[in-house]
């Protein structure tokens, strides 16, 4: 005897799980096969669990071939009436049968009538959904297939296949500095680095002065021996220090370009609020400030010309 083969329109439709096998195949060897196994093109389209049961313990198979002209509508509404299938499992079967008739030789699309919005129509799902359904699983038919399974949800599987942002690839970012010029894209990571690292080390020391101050203020005994005072004030300090390590302005000197051998940023492309207002002077401050309102200028007019 040749095995029969699902239809692939079948295979559009998550297997049941190995325990459900397990219940069909003892229903069955108790019962016999009751709905009759639907075959179409040599193959079956609705009972590819039921066939694998009666193989499974040997009772005996009934088949009747398809006689509609709507295979993929009947495999649909056949699925539907009789398993439970999340939205994102159905968007994800509506994209596959959409999909079938592409580079599916075995399957002629004349006996596919059945259209992307039809499909969605069945199923109860909406374009757009479909339309996410299909991109996953154009770009992953794992994906999609765990998608199909209920293993994964639309949106995450969306969310996993979702591209990396392609690296910025201009000198400079669009993210300015506390002076309006921008961050050159090469210093950035460690701006942000050193913003975050400096805020957080602020705040772990202001939590210390919290506790001095309260001390001071209640006159807690269990601090008697421990300066709270001078410990408060030791603190405002390292707190004033840790100001420097926050970015203010992209280093004036090597502008953030040259910034590995400069010794003015010391190799970071950027300096402190405390660095830009000693140690810059007025004229370089100026050079700056028109160089910033020419970039302003340039791309207002830019945008003009686009509207
Ligand atoms: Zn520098």
């Amino acid at each position: 005897m040749k095995l029969l083969k699902p239809h692939p329109l079948a295979n559009c439709f998550p297997r049941i799980t190995p325990e459900e096998q397990k219940e069909l195949n003892e229903d069955i060897r108790k019962n016999g096969l009751i709905e009759t196994i639907v075959l179409h093109e040599g193959m079956i389209l609705d009972g590819r669990h039921r066939y694998q049961s009666c193989l499974l313990t040997n009772t005996k198979i009934a088949t009747k071939e398809y006689q509609g002209k709507d295979p993929a509508g009947y495999v649909i509404s056949a699925n539907i009436k009789r398993r439970h299938l999340e939205k994102g499992q159905r968007a994800m079967i509506a994209a596959t049968i959409a999909n079938l008739t592409k580079g599916r030789p075995e399957i002629k699309s004349a006996n596919l009538p059945i259209k992307q919005t039809e499909a969605a129509k069945t199923l109860g799902v909406s374009a757009r959904s479909i339309g996410t359904a299909k991109s996953i699983l154009s770009k992953s038919p794992t994906v999609a297939e765990q998608v199909v399974n209920g293993q994964i949800t639309l949106s995450a599987a969306k969310k996993k296949l979702e591209e990396p942002k392609p690296k910025p690839t201009g000198f400079h970012s669009d993210i300015p500095d506390r002076i309006g010029r921008l961050i050159p894209n090469k210093i950035l990571p460690m701006w942000q680095r050193a913003e975050s690292e400096a805020k957080s080390a602020k705040q772990e020391v202001s939590r210390l002065m919290e506790i001095f101050k309260e001390a001071l203020e209640s006159n807690d005994v269990i601090y008697c021996e421990a300066y709270p005072k001078d410990n408060y004030n030791h603190l405002a300090s390292v707190k004033g220090n840790l100001e420097r390590a926050v970015p203010w302005s992209v280093c004036t000197k090597c502008q953030g370009a040259t910034f590995e051998k400069c010794d003015f940023c010391k190799g970071r492309g950027f300096i402190s609020k405390f660095l830009y207002e000693t140690c810059v002077d007025e004229q370089t401050k100026k050079v700056i400030a028109t160089g910033i309102a020419n970039e302003r200028k340039s791309s207002q007019a830019i945008s003009s010309q686009r509207r």
